[in-house]
């Protein structure tokens, strides 16, 4: 097993116990032991946090740096991610249960890749100028938001605070991360490599701590000015009603219940494996999960046999074993959550034809695994075709062509993402005009780049994450009218 060194905080530069001494345990889900410890952060230290980044804001010499400079810092930080992806992906998945091979060679990479993306979008920010009069110039200058409070949720610990922090420095805001408390310990590295490679003191700061403290202290102090939020509904809506006062830019990146539609007409074979993946790829822990299956009835029957099939086939394990290629569910506490939607559907009729159970066969009842689990004959009023479960169960509906499918996949006060495989182009851009989702893949699933932007419809939240569009997030539009 491998050491984890117990985490800090990281104020000022400089790594700190919080003040009020106290720690809290990080557990590895798949063998239930504690990992570590790390301090966690209250209110004094928030004070702190704020006061150091509101320095770093306000006297420079962050936002005052030219923003090339800025850029080769950050290609710097995505240059070290690179060079330490294997402890990062290592971590990761102590920390989440998530397989060796996902964080690895897909999230730590992709979040390098997001540093480079934002490295060079730093210097290219700008304002317009307007030849509407003649008596005046008139332009616009984009300026930093400021202090930028970061609170994220423990599905991709790295991969989405490198959304946040890479779009917030490059447009010169100074950042407060506070990690999800399940899986605190790679935003720590993430401050660690700042700090490498150059940023100045107070410029990126990290705050484990629980949500209800030192994530709401964030959300309520007036020297926070912005707070870019990925998690769940809930939460969300309280971020926002608690930030109200001090009238926050506030982004919230919430939950989902995203449905993946497959057409008669699919390339079946490619529709089942990202059927598959677009909901079990790291648990059904995802934001954009498909969770919803939608298929067209004169295939549906040997379509769900077929995914039956490869859920039954999945090989739980050690995340850190190359064979393995599902891992636990994240807590304890998750588990219980999932377990509840299994027995839920059960009870509401739905029929299991995978798993709907816990895998305690793995590991000798040790950890939280759960087998992927395959509902079918669901319909749209149970609670498993509405709720977001955020573990490994799919529910399968099924329609008759594309009106039905459509009002379907609309059947849902979310709007994250949804998924649609078809041969018929007409279809698919039909398909992807009339659901309400931030992103929509066509024969595709779950695919994300640095340069496309993904955010919410609906109740999944507003803002959006990646692309120029993050970048413009963390930015302040002033106009300045020169009289001539
Ligand atoms: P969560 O809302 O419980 O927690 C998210 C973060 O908020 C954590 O850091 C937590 O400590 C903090 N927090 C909790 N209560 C708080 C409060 N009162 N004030 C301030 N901060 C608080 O979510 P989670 O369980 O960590 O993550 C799962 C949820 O995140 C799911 O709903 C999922 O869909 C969503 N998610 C969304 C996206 C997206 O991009 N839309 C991506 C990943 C996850």
């Amino acid at each position: 097993m491998a050491e984890v060194s117990p985490g800090q905080l990281l104020i000022a530069g400089e790594w700190a116990e919080a003040a009020s001494g106290k720690r809290f345990e990080t557990v590895n889900p798949a063998d239930e032991s504690v990992l570590t410890t790390v301090a966690a952060a209250g209110a004094e230290d928030v004070e702190r946090a704020v006061a150091a980044a509101r320095k770093a804001q306000d006297e420079g010499p962050w936002s005052r740096m030219p923003a090339a400079e800025r850029g080769r810092i950050l290609w710097r930080m995505a240059e070290r991610i690179r060079e330490r992806a294997s402890d990062l992906a290592l971590l990761e998945t102590l920390d989440t249960g998530k397989t060796l091979f996902d964080s690895g060679k897909i999230e730590i990479p992709m979040a390098a890749s997001i540093f480079e993306f934002y490295a060079g979008a730093a210097g290219k920010v700008g304002g317009r100028t307007l030849g509407t009069r003649s008596d005046a110039f008139l332009f616009t200058v984009k300026e930093p938001v400021g202090v930028v409070a970061a609170i994220t949720p423990w599905n991709f610990p790295f991969l989405l605070a490198s959304w946040k922090v890479a779009a917030a420095l490059a447009a010169g805001c100074s950042v407060i991360l506070k990690p999800a408390s399940q899986t605190p310990l790679t935003a720590l590295e993430m401050g660690r490599v700042g700090l490498e490679c150059g940023l100045p003191p107070g410029v990126l700061q990290v705050l484990p701590g629980g949500g209800a403290t030192v994530g709401m202290a964030l959300v309520r102090h007036p020297g926070v000015d912005k707070i870019a939020f990925t998690g769940s509904t809930a939460v969300g809506r309280e971020i926002l009603r608690e930030s109200a006062p001090t009238l926050k830019r506030v982004t919230l990146e919430l939950g989902g219940k995203s449905p993946n539609v497959v057409f008669a007409d699919a390339d079946l074979e490619a529709a089942a494996r990202g059927a598959f993946t677009g909901i079990f790829y790291n648990k059904g822990e995802v934001c954009a999960a498909g969770s919803r299956l939608l298929i067209e009835r004169s295939v549906h029957d040997a379509f769900v046999a077929t995914l039956a099939e490869r859920a039954e086939a999945t090989t739980l394990g050690d995340p850190k074993e190359k064979g393995t290629r599902m891992g636990p569910v994240v807590s304890a506490e998750q588990m219980k959550t999932v377990l509840g939607y299994v027995e839920c559907g059960k009870r509401e009729g739905a029929r299991v034809v995978a798993g709907g159970r816990r895998a305690d066969e793995v590991n000798s009842g040790k950890g939280f695994f759960v087998r992927p689990t395959v509902f079918d004959a669901v319909t749209p009023e149970m609670t498993i075709a509405r709720e977001e479960i955020f573990g490994p169960v799919l529910s399968v509906l099924s329609f008759e062509g594309p009106d039905e499918a459509a009002a379907l996949a609309n059947a849902t006060n979310y709007g994250l993402a949804a998924g649609v495989w078809t041969r018929d182009v007409g279809k698919a851009h039909r398909f992807a005009r009339s659901v309400r989702a931030g992103t929509v893949w066509v024969n595709a699933y779950n695919l994300y780049d640095p340069a496309l932007p993904f955010g919410g419809f609906g109740q999944s939240g507003f803002g959006r994450e990646l692309g120029l569009e993050a970048l413009d997030a963390y930015l302040e539009t002033k106009s300045v009218w020169i009289q001539l």
